[in-house]
């Protein structure tokens, strides 16, 4: 893919973004557990971060989705992974199914504020017994006239504490497997809904994540995005976007933590020589490097068969494979050539290896990717 001037200005604005309103709060928001999402989020909207593909009518910039792939690369280089994570469940994960398949009322009353970065948004679809398997979800929405009243727990939701609404996945017949879902826009303030607890993680610790529990939790049947009973499809469709956003961010996280490696390998001395003298370290180096690249060329390749309206299914399961296995390799391969010093947590590496562990787990495990791409391939997986 050519990129323009148009790219590389648009790219040097949201480095500054994350240079300027994110980098220098990293450390308090992680040592908090959380970020202020109403207060960075305006400030995220007025770079038109959260509306870069969606209709000018609504809010968005009315850009295609190549400004989306460079929007993801830079959000990859936060010093925290938990607010690039915050910012991407809004912009590719909880509003695209909104922004598609919404009806223009719903579109104005969600999509415009989420967009101006005044309302937080969340994507709800794994509960406590049920993540991989999607289709095994029991969150039930009961019709009474012309509501949706609405019972279930689910868990691990990003931005969960801080939402103002949240794009869920709920059964609303009793068919059973994929069949019967919708997506609902349900707002938090709603009766019935509450935090049940913020859970403490491993990594992302900026971000809040969140059990949430909606006991009969009544909501306006026009809440439903789309059509009644296509919400697994829908949001099929929403994940693969969400996908391309762990692929795209992790080309940038592993650019920055290549680039920040390469200048203290200069800079160490092992053996009375620099650490970069040692062939095995800067080998080891540019063979990630290399990699990287691969990945930022099969990203493009995706970008591009997107824009052209083509299905992208296979090659965003391969690029969120090698992306979430790729971030784990490059995280442990820094952390080894700064020595105990990666170890320590005041070190970038440590906090880095926390963060970056999530790839291959969340938004489709690795062996769920597997099993997408074992299926195109004819196997009965
Ligand atoms: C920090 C964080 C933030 C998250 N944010 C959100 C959010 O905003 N919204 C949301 O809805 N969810 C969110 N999630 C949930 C996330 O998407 C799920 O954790 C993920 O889909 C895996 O589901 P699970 O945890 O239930 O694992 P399980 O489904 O129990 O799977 C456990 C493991 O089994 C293996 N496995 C699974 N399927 C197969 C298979 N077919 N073949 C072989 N092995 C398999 C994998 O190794 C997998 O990791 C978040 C999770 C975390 C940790």
């Amino acid at each position: 893919m050519r990129l323009t001037d148009e790219h590389s200005a648009f790219r040097a604005s949201v480095r500054a973004f994350v240079e300027s309103e994110i980098n220098p709060r990293a450390d308090e928001w992680e040592a908090a557990g959380i970020f202020p999402a109403h207060e960075l989020f305006p400030k995220a909207a007025a770079l038109g971060l959260f509306g870069l593909e969606y209709d000018e009518e609504f809010g968005g910039e009315g850009a295609d989705h190549s400004f989306q792939m460079i929007a993801a690369e830079e959000l990859g280089r936060c010093d925290s992974g938990g607010v690039s994570m915050a910012i991407g469940v809004q912009s590719m994960m909880a509003t695209p199914s909104l922004a598609r398949f919404g009806s223009p009322e719903l579109k104005q009353a969600y999509l415009v504020p989420a967009l101006a970065g005044h309302r937080v948004g969340a994507i709800a679809v794994t509960e406590p017994d049920t993540g991989s398997d999607v289709a095994r979800l029991r969150t039930r929405a009961r019709r009474d006239g012309d509501d949706w009243v609405i019972t279930g727990r689910k868990t691990y939701i990003t931005n969960g504490t801080q939402a103002d609404w949240l794009c869920l996945l709920v059964r609303t017949s009793d068919e059973g497997g994929y069949r019967g879902m919708s997506q609902v826009i349900v707002p938090t303030d709603s009766p019935g809904f509450s935090v049940a607890k913020k859970l403490d993680k491993l990594g992302n610790r900026s971000s809040d994540t969140a059990e949430l529990v909606l006991d009969e939790v009544r909501v306006p049947v026009t809440n439903t995005i789309g059509e009644i009973g296509r919400g697994f499809q829908q949001q099929m469709m929403q994940f693969v976007i969400e996908r391309m956003f762990v692929a795209y961010s992790s080309v940038g996280s592993c650019d920055r933590a290549l680039e920040r490696t390469r200048a203290y390998i200069a800079e160490r001395e092992v053996f009375g020589q620099p650490l970069a003298t040692k062939q095995y370290v800067t080998f080891r180096l540019a063979e990630l490097q290399a990699q990287v690249e691969l990945l930022r060329n099969h990203n493009a390749a995706v970008c591009e068969a997107y824009m052209a309206g083509d299905d992208i299914i296979r090659g965003a399961s391969v690029a969120k494979l090698t992306a979430g296995r790729l971030v784990r390799e490059v995280a442990d391969t820094c952390i080894q050539f700064y020595g105990g010093m990666g170890y320590m947590e005041e070190t970038w590496t440590a906090r880095f290896l926390r963060d970056t562990r999530l790839g291959s787990i969340g938004g489709g495990a690795d062996e769920v990717m597997l099993q997408v791409l074992a299926r195109l391939d004819g196997m009965p997986a």
